[in-house]
């Protein structure tokens, strides 16, 4: 699973993290996942649970927010914002949307002890 993937990654960030920072613990954890990254916010809070058990950020609650994502329609030339990859331009109507930003996931802010 995808997710389950990511998990693993967050958790190999936030031991590093822990020892550049000298850190023992992560009590709560804010991420920024990108409506265009095809990551599920559900099943990511489903696997975050499992994959932290045992390290660093065991127990941390979880705070994900979807920033919207940026999109250049090549119909009318306007620099839009769209929330899906399927989103057609709120301007003109056209599909004819390039994606710009808003496909990455990635820790915002920690907080620990
Ligand atoms: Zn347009």
């Amino acid at each position: 699973m995808h997710e389950i993937s990511l998990c693993e990654d967050i958790r190999t960030t936030l031991e590093e993290e822990a020892v550049k920072q000298n850190f023992n613990q992560v009590t709560k954890i804010w991420l920024d996942i990108g409506p265009l990254s095809c990551v599920e916010p559900e099943a990511l809070r489903f696997g975050f649970d499992a994959v932290m058990r045992g390290s660093v950020a065991e127990g941390a609650a979880l705070e994900i927010h979807a920033p919207k994502g940026d999109a250049y329609c090549l119909a009318c030339h306007s620099k839009v914002q769209v929330t899906s990859r399927f989103d057609t331009c709120p301007n003109c109507g056209a599909a004819e949307l390039q994606i710009t930003g808003g496909d990455a996931l990635k820790i915002r802010k920690l907080e620990v002890v």
